[in-house]
């Protein structure tokens, strides 16, 4: 597959859809052995997550449930400094068994927040499963239980993630095509958040 490129960024394939295919496919059936008989609830975390989570939900061939959410997050006003709000949860997750379905976790630090959020309501039980996982990015140990791929810390899109909006409907996954380190991991580079 050629190169590809999104506004002025040059960007090559990283992961076809066949392999993306096969990740998918793999972790559904890892969490249908793991949660037969448990009726799981997907929580999937938008808006990257949303192609893998069809996917995966696809992919899961013992009886779950899925509801989604998005991560606002915005400045505080005293020295809190960012504040994340999770909003949508419309399912009683009280007694369930939660797999929180994200594209990729960087810093770790959206899923933490997420974690302690959830961990609230008093989930059966409660694990992670993300599409990819830069672990040189993690700012605190996570414990991610289901992980399709580990990558190096370089910016990534397609397959639901965006470049600024964009980018999200390419069947594959593109990692950025550049020499310029400051443009080779995920925060220096626009994306909107999840
Ligand atoms: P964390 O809280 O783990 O640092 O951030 C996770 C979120 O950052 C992801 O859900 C995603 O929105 C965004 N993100 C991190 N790395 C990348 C990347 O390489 N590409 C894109 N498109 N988004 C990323």
């Amino acid at each position: 597959m050629d190169n590809i490129k999104l506004f002025d960024k040059e960007f090559e394939v990283y992961l076809s859809p066949a392999e993306l295919s096969q990740i998918t496919s793999d972790l559904g059936k890892r969490i249908s052995t793991d949660y037969e008989g448990l009726n799981p609830i997907l929580i999937a975390v938008l808006n990257g997550a949303f192609v893998f989570a069809a996917d995966l939900m696809r992919a899961i061939t013992i009886q779950s449930e899925i509801t989604f959410v998005k991560v606002a997050s915005y400045e505080a006003t005293s020295s809190k400094g960012t504040v994340e709000e999770i909003l949508g949860l419309e399912k009683d997750i009280t007694g369930r068994h939660i797999i929180i379905v994200e594209d990729i976790v960087d810093t770790g630090l959206t899923m933490t927040e997420l974690l302690k959020n959830f961990k609230e309501y008093y989930p059966a039980s409660i694990e992670i499963c993300s599409l990819l996982l830069k672990p040189e990015s993690l700012k605190k140990p996570l414990d991610v239980k289901y992980v399709g791929m580990e990558i190096p810390p370089k910016f990534v899109v397609g397959y639901g993630l965006d470049f600024d909006g964009i980018g999200r409907n390419l069947p594959a996954l593109y990692q950025l095509v550049t020499s310029d380190l400051a443009l080779d991991n995920g925060q220096e580079i626009d994306h909107e958040e999840n």
